[in-house]
């Protein structure tokens, strides 16, 4: 009975408005100073995305919902990224192999006035290794005059250039038109996750934490380089790995090994690494320093995890440069550290010793248990209804705002849809979130609780 008027259209509304729709994405890639950002806001309808003349401007708003005859997707502006710490040549092709990497659809954008660049050959040379569709921009067409221009780009080989004017809106119809026939109705993953195979994982943390000494150290002897090619590099990014029994996938390994010894770009291309292995993995295992104060940088990366929605185990390292001290007011700093993610599985190892190594994997797995585990909408409603009867939602202004019924409207992580009779507080979200874990698990997962309110 708890579930009639359940509607799952709604629900699927509700949980992309919460940022966990399973929205397709459209990557827009190009050189700087193509019209990405102009093209962005044209797309978005507002004048949101950072517009400069200037190359290399740091935008920090890069993905964008936005809708197009009724069809909603994701955008992501490539352009977005810091690109000044770097040579622009090697910012634009990290910044557009990542952008390629996550999305479902690439548009290409070029500048049909000063035809094709290097620049762009390179990019094409991306775009075509990826075999993900890709729609042809060829923008700067400002009027009928120039839509010559937009024809020389047939050379670049990716089919019909769309003469577009970014400033003025021309053309853009059509180009959306062709945006939408390119984008899957729905993407073919879940949550950027595809299903089956082995299990993926990402090794995350800051630089000299021990990433790469912890891959040694589990990898030993019977590593398997994964034969798959990312962009430009030649690198295996992923290695099968057997641990505990099983084979895992550690993604973008690649990345760990090939130490980037640049002093400035270091950190750009840390976090781009960090973003793109979160992206393939579905369990995330945070190494973090023991015998260092956490860094904020630390803490960026357990952010990123929980916001990527994947499981997340947190891995303390060098456990054997300890000393007493040090261990005793470690546990009291991670009471206070980790408080964003205390429902994480904790293990304290050393990559150098191997201490603790065999606790991984069953941390790993309890992890993506908690990930997957969905909770069945009966048993959800008994748990609901009585959370609601011995601890009601105080009273506001007269009223009393009551979880009507609810719903676990997906896993891998588990997202849940209350459906309440008035607006509920923060502080009564949390103890909602609270109990469920306390009652259901979902140990190592962060979970979304989106409410929907009845009148
Ligand atoms: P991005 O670096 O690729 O994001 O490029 P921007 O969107 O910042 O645009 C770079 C410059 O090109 C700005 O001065 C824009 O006003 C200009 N621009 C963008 N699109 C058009 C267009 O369609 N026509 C003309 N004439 N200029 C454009
Ligand atoms: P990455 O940058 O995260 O890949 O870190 P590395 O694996 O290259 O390690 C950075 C430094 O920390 C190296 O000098 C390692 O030998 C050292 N290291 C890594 N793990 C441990 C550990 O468990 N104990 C100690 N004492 N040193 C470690």
């Amino acid at each position: 009975a708890a579930e009639e008027g359940f509607d799952a259209e709604d629900v699927d509304r509700d949980l992309a408005a919460a940022g966990h729709g399973p929205l397709p994405v459209l990557a827009v890639v190009g050189r700087p100073n193509v019209g990405k950002s102009t093209l962005v806001n044209r797309i978005i309808g507002r004048r949101e995305a950072v517009v400069e003349d200037r190359p290399g401007v740091t935008r920090d708003r890069v993905s964008y919902e936005a809708t197009w005859n009724g069809r909603r997707f994701k955008l992501v502006d490539t352009g977005g990224w810091e690109v000044d710490v770097l040579g622009i040549d090697a910012a634009v092709a990290a910044q557009a192999e990542f952008g390629i990497e996550t999305a479902d659809a690439v548009l290409f954008v070029v500048d049909a006035t000063v035809g094709p660049t290097d620049t762009d050959e390179a990019l094409v040379k991306l775009l075509r290794r990826s075999g993900k569709p890709v729609v042809l921009c060829a923008n700067k067409v400002d009027g009928p005059s120039t839509e010559a221009d937009a024809a020389m780009l047939w050379s670049l080989g990716l089919g019909e250039p769309f003469p577009v004017s970014a400033l003025h809106g021309r053309g853009s119809g059509d180009l959306l038109d062709a945006v939408m026939e390119a984008l899957p109705e729905a993407p073919p993953q879940t949550f950027g996750v595809a299903l089956g195979g082995p299990r993926r994982v990402a090794l995350l943390g800051r630089p000299n934490v021990g990433k790469s000494s912890l891959l040694n150290q589990v990898a030993g002897e019977e590593r398997v380089v994964v034969n798959e090619i990312a962009g430009t590099t030649r690198d295996p990014v992923d290695e099968l790995i057997e641990l505990g029994g099983q084979t895992w996938k550690f993604v973008d390994t690649a990345g760990i090994r090939r130490r980037v010894h640049l002093t400035e770009g270091a950190d750009f291309y840390a976090s781009l690494r960090t973003a793109s292995a979160l992206e393939k993995a579905e369990v995330a295992v945070i190494l973090i320093d023991a015998s260092e104060t956490l860094a904020e940088q630390d803490t960026r990366i357990i952010t990123m995890a929980v916001e990527a929605g994947r499981a997340v185990v947190i891995a303390y390292n060098k456990w054997d440069l300890l000393d007493e001290e040090r261990r005793y007011y470690l546990e009291r700093e991670i009471e206070k550290d980790l408080v964003q993610v205390r429902w994480a599985p904790r293990v304290n190892v050393s990559a150098r010793t191997g201490r603790h190594m065999e606790k991984l994997v069953p941390a790993i797995e309890t992890a993506l248990e908690g990930w997957e585990t969905r909770v069945p909408t009966g048993k959800l409603n008994s748990f609901l209804g009585e959370l609601v009867a011995a601890h009601p939602h105080p009273i506001r202004g007269g009223k009393q705002p009551r979880i009507l019924f609810g719903t676990q409207a997906g896993t891998r992580p588990p997202r849940f849809v209350l459906f309440a009779s008035g607006f509920l507080e923060a502080g009564y979200r949390r103890f909602v979130e609270r109990r469920l874990r306390e009652e259901f698990g979902f140990a190592g997962t962060p979970i979304s609780i989106s409410v929907r309110v009845r009148e």
